[in-house]
């Protein structure tokens, strides 16, 4: 599964593009925070409010009987948002002989329990309470004897209480998107979300990722719609009665997590990897650009399955878009299931690609549905694995630079979650499964592997997983399963590493000082982390250094809190880069000299390299020789780095422009990339502003959406006066950052004449951006009292009440507040949190 891209990062540019902007700011900071188990400090404590936390240990489900087969004939009722099931199970004792059968079975109507005989069935006796579904077997069964279960029942999951996590916003595994048909914006449709344990709330099951299963499954519905589930799709039934059933077949056998259905009306667009099908289902309206946005998935499978010596394990391939999605994707076996946010139009897609989201989730295929986590408490297993592919991918289509600048981005994660917690990765003592899905599993675990590889080369890192692949496929594993893997074909003891890097939370601080004499350079290197929650590390790395503009590179293993190295230098160094490979999770301190870390810029070739000596100067852009750095970085192969320049400069003050206002005057209309041209309209809207307003009027029209947005604002900071008559053109814009755009300054500078406006977008936009929207909107109705009208009240209420992402739920309840005077909205908000079940929320509400 995959929570990057869920929220927030879906809108990432219109952020970047705003940054100058206050009201879209402050959105980061009042999206509902993840809440943190620590109570505050007795005033003697010093422990850190990070450390790990014990709760009790999490084991992997004892396996009593062994799930084999789960055939299911559902159909729904749209009106209930029920689903009317008939559950076919084989199951056998895993070892002991066994005379019941406990399954999972979450918010169902049991209605008979038979035991099979062909097509006879003798009534089973069972005890229901609402979560688990106890079968009396009738009689003691040994492990060489199958049997079969018919399981009549009604799954109704809008009647379960829900939880969830920050990957996964709610659990109750099967959704209903615009059930009746009344809201003429969404189409209608039906999906399912299992992970971690919500499979059981549309079929009974043992919903327990160290069990498998084969699989079938008819889908009765009205034949307009597309249905899509694992496995291959066998045949399609017209039904007496005006329906149709489809019939899917997985023959391989997943874990229950891992079943899925889709029904909507789709596009299906056909592709093809080696004789497999590959189809894409979107929308209608994106037919045209489904090859543009998951055209790559291709060349993907070829890649991974080279690379892994493992073809690509399932049948078929297909990738779903559905409405309202509880995360970011989800890598159902055979049948990922993605956000809306992946539906672009052609100039949508100038500005960006799901690449990374596309690769994780199928990467997942192998790593996740083919090799499983045995436990959440070994989630790493699935989520590093998923998450490192989204640099493999990039390292390999699009270079070093974009792979470097990922890997930076995870560093980042990981160490903003790092000040509030530091969990192992492998974490049997966690509070909450859903606790698992976090920086730690995905951004911290993909830097572990990664310098996994570094560590064992990449020919053994391949043969490894390939040797953990072909040794685990189709069974459960724990971490110690891929130490073993990797100590197979490496012949070394790798138990230090896992230990260090799996096992034990934190991670490294160094502090690196040096100093030069007699052709000798002394490196000192102290770990200065605190070794009371955190081990002393051993750190195979390098040393890059370079002297009389030559470069050498040093291997050295620091493996002590305090240590020192000698090195062979034959003049006083220009320059040392620790860590050459830019391959260590963790903090180094190492002072440079200005000249050093322009040299840095200069010659170290890497993007990580260049980021530091940018960041580091960057206060200092006002001395000649920065400043020269920074002209030749505007000049920069990769955009980040062009972008990263535009954004330091844009901080200089008038009077010290003149040597790099016209470059950036000219990259705003002419840089190849439309994130680089909006952040140049931005910086210059932050000077003058008046001076370029005939550029920003032509920006207006830039291919690239996020250009144009920026535009938008910086010309409406001009103030023109024919601002309003300009922006007015775009109000049809269905593009989310030019409505964002429009919101941010319709928010501050307009009037009652856009309620309209307002209200239209609010009861169109989509997921993330409406969570954005009505940021805007709360700041319109608090400069607007005349527009807090019944409409807008009972819209928000709505919004608050019964919209599926809690996020939004949560941003109406902000925006709801801005008129908490009224005693109608009072006694509204008391509504929303009497019916609202997700616990963050009611936290943030204040029970
Ligand atoms: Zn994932």
């Amino acid at each position: 599964m995959n929570h990057r891209f869920l929220s927030i990062v879906g809108l990432a540019s219109a952020m970047a593009l705003s940054s100058g902007c206050s009201t879209n700011k402050a959105v980061v900071d009042t999206k509902p925070q993840k809440t943190v188990a620590t109570k505050p400090a007795a005033p003697v404590d010093t422990t850190p409010v990070w450390t790990a936390k014990k709760y009790s240990f999490n084991p992997s489900r004892t396996k009593e009987n062994d799930l084999l087969h789960t055939t299911l004939r559902i159909s729904f009722d749209w009106q209930k948002q029920y689903l009317h099931g008939l559950a076919e199970i084989t199951a056998k004792p895993y070892f002991y002989p066994q005379n019941t059968l406990v399954l999972d079975a979450k918010g169902m109507e049991i209605h008979s329990v038979h035991l099979m005989k062909g097509y006879d069935g003798t009534p089973l006796k069972f005890d229901y309470n609402g979560k688990k579904l106890n079968i009396n077997l009738g009689k003691s069964y040994t492990r060489d004897e199958k049997y079969t279960l018919e399981i009549d029942y009604t799954a109704k999951p809008n009647e379960l209480p829900t939880g969830g996590s920050d990957a996964i916003t709610d659990d109750k595994g099967l959704y209903f998107i615009n059930p009746l048909g009344d809201d003429p914006e969404k189409p209608r449709q039906i999906w399912t979300q299992g992970e971690t344990e919500a499979s059981s709330a549309w079929f009974p099951t043992i919903d327990s990722p160290n069990e498998r299963m084969t699989q079938e499954i008819y889908i009765t519905v009205d034949p307009k719609y597309k249905t899509l589930s694992n496995g291959v799709f066998m045949y399609s039934r017209q039904n007496a009665d005006g329906t149709k059933t489809d019939y899917w077949k997985q023959e391989l056998p997943h874990a229950p997590y891992l079943a899925m259905l889709a029904i909507g009306d789709f596009a299906v667009v056909k592709d093809k990897w080696r004789d497999r099908e590959v189809n894409y289902y979107v929308e209608p309206a994106y037919k045209g650009t489904a090859k543009k946005i998951f055209g790559n998935t291709p060349e993907m499978m070829e890649f991974f399955s080279k690379k892994l010596g493992v073809l690509y394990p399932w049948p078929k391939y297909a990738q779903v878009v559905v409405r309202d999605f509880v995360s970011g994707a989800m890598e159902n076996t055979s049948a990922s299931t993605f956000m809306e946010d992946l539906q672009l139009n052609e100039r949508e897609l100038l500005d960006k690609n799901w690449d990374g989201i596309i690769a994780h989730e199928l990467f997942h295929q192998w790593f996740g549905d083919y090799v499983t986590t045995e436990s959440w408490a070994n989630l790493p297993l699935n989520e590093s694995f998923a998450n490192y592919s989204e640099y493999l991918w990039a390292e390999h289509k699009y270079g070093a630079d974009e792979a470097a600048y990922l890997q930076l981005d995870e560093l980042g994660q990981y160490l903003d979650e790092a000040t509030e917690k530091r969990e192992p990765l492998i974490r049997y003592y966690y509070k909450d499964r859903e606790d698992m899905f976090d920086s730690h599993s995905y951004a911290k675990g993909g830097r572990v592997l990664h310098m996994l590889r570094n560590l064992v080369g990449d020919d053994a890192w391949w043969a490894s997983l390939n040797l953990y692949l072909t040794r685990n496929k189709f069974s459960d594993v724990e971490v110690a399963e891929l130490r073993m893997a990797f100590e197979d074909v490496t012949g070394q003891d790798l138990m230090w590493f896992f230990d260090q890097w799996f096992m034990q939370p934190g991670h490294p601080e160094l502090k690196v000082t040096q100093s030069y004499a007699n052709g000798q350079l002394q490196l000192h290197v102290e770990q200065v982390q605190d070794t009371a929650y955190a081990p002393v590390y051993r750190l195979p790395l390098k040393v890059a250094v370079w002297s009389g503009g030559k470069k050498q590179v040093d291997p050295i293993i620091v493996d002590k809190a305090d240590q020192a190295f000698s090195i062979n230098v034959a003049t006083q160094p220009e320059l040392v880069l620790f860590d050459s490979d830019q391959q260590l999770l963790g903090v180094v301190a190492h002072q440079k000299s200005q000249a050093e870390l322009i040299y840095q810029f200069n010659n170290a070739g890497q993007f990580g390299a260049k980021m530091e000596a940018l960041a580091m100067l960057e206060d200092q852009v006002d001395n000649p020789q920065v400043l020269t750095m920074y002209q030749k970085a505007l000049q920069d192969k990769y955009w980040r780095v062009r972008s990263i320049a535009i954004n330091a400069l844009s901080k200089l003050k008038e009077g010290q422009i003149a040597a790099i206002e016209p470059a950036i005057a000219k990259m705003a209309t002419q840089d190849e990339k439309g994130a680089v041209r909006s952040d140049a309209i931005l910086a210059l809207a932050g000077w003058d502003g008046k001076k370029y307003q005939p550029l920003f009027a032509k920006a207006m029209q830039d291919s690239s959406y996020q250009a144009a947005a920026a535009a938008i604002l910086a010309y409406s900071g001009t103030g023109a006066t024919d601002t309003m008559e300009r922006l007015a053109k775009y109000e049809r814009e269905k593009n989310g950052e030019i409505k964002l755009a429009l919101a941010t300054i319709y928010a501050v500078q307009s009037g009652p004449e856009k309620y309209d406006w307002f209200i239209k977008q609010l009861k169109t936009a989509k997921g993330g951006e409406l969570y954005y929207l009505l940021q805007s909107y709360g700041a319109y109705l608090a400069s607007n009292s005349q527009t807090n009208t019944t409409e807008a009240i009972n819209l928000l209420a709505d919004l608050a009440m019964n919209h599926q992402l809690y996020y939004v739920r949560a941003a109406a309840y902000q925006a709801l507040m801005v008129m908490s005077e009224k005693p109608e909205v009072q006694q509204l908000m008391e509504q929303i949190k009497q019916k609202e079940k997700d616990e963050r929320l009611l936290e943030m509400y204040g029970k």
